[in-house]
């Protein structure tokens, strides 16, 4: 008897407390139609919209690989999250730590308003980021927070540790964001969402597979944009600069903007030239052969597997097939 009455006691003492948490953390009973995670976190409404979240391993990571196609969701009212899981603090050759990590946030907001997303960087070291158990949480959390529909990261065999470990710990949260019991704390996805690799070159042990590829012609000026916001990286050389390569004047940073935009719209064109013959069977012959600038994805194989006609719904600017 005794015992039951502790029990019952612990119960209720365990539920007030829980109802106080939830009163503090929020100042008002919790909204059924925007949940929010325990530890106060809001959960992204299901307003009809398409959630997309991107992990990059470093703040230009997302902006380089599906800055395009982040415009193009975002113009459509889709909701499109970049996440630079570390904070980029060695990526100067002449600042770092705090200063830099700081500043490189404040280029990849000013990024994110160029194309209409939201953009997270966590307070990881550059060039420290380990696949681990506690990283393992935060990726799926943020997943879960995000209520993904697509979520997309670097290939786990990648010439940069960064890059690759940012891969692994999407492929370990890929099954966990619908685990209950793993993070408890933040509501699991109801729905698997597609897991998605960003373009690459390298070879070995499998070469990128363009599963997707989406012509951003139409948003390339926009993209480039974007990308001259990163000035840290591309305008002062990032982490490889030198003194020599910095612009001294006015008309020498106006160079080195060019350079960026040419640079990148090379690049662009060759992802849409590689994947030439995946862009004329989701296009048709005519447009697939003439789109000038592209970005490409691979499907993961775990999480779901969508078909022709649900990647159609989750790239909603790819032609409807006739
Ligand atoms: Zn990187």
């Amino acid at each position: 008897m005794r015992r039951w009455h502790l029990f019952s006691l612990g119960v209720v003492v365990g539920l007030l407390v829980a109802a106080g948490f939830g009163f503090a953390r929020s100042g008002a009973p919790a909204d059924a139609d925007q949940p929010a995670t325990f530890a106060g976190v809001p959960v992204r409404p299901d307003d009809g919209k398409l959630g997309v979240i991107e992990f990059g391993a470093h703040p230009d990571d997302c902006e380089i690989r599906a800055g395009g196609v982040a415009a193009l969701w975002s113009e459509l009212g889709h909701h499109v999250k970049f996440v630079s899981v570390t904070n980029g603090d060695i990526g100067h050759w002449a600042i770092a730590g705090g200063p830099l990590a700081i500043r490189r946030n404040a280029e990849v907001q000013a990024a994110a308003e160029v194309l209409g997303v939201t953009s997270e960087v966590l307070d990881i070291h550059d060039g420290e980021l380990m696949p681990t158990l506690e990283n393992r949480k935060i990726i799926t959390r943020l997943i879960r927070q995000w209520n993904a529909d697509v979520v997309i990261a670097h290939r786990p065999n990648d010439y940069h540790p960064d890059h690759r470990y940012t891969g692994v710990l999407m492929q370990d949260s890929a099954y966990m964001v619908g685990v209950p019991f793993l993070c408890p704390d933040t509501p699991p996805l109801k729905k698997s969402p597609v897991f998605l690799y960003s373009y690459d070159r390298f070879q070995t042990p499998t070469p990128f597979r363009p599963d997707v590829v989406v012509s951003i012609d139409g948003v390339i000026e926009q993209k480039l944009d974007a990308l001259a916001t990163l000035e840290s990286q591309f305008i002062e050389g990032g982490a490889m600069g030198s003194a020599a390569r910095m612009p001294r004047n006015a008309a020498e940073r106006e160079q080195a903007h060019q350079r960026l935009r040419d640079s990148f719209k090379r690049r662009c064109a060759n992802v849409a030239d590689r994947c030439r013959d995946k862009l004329i069977e989701l296009y048709g012959e005519e447009k697939g052969k003439n789109v000038r600038f592209a970005e490409a994805f691979e499907i993961c194989e775990y999480g779901r597997q969508p078909n022709a006609e649900e990647l159609r719904q989750l790239f909603p600017f790819l032609p409807k097939k006739d």
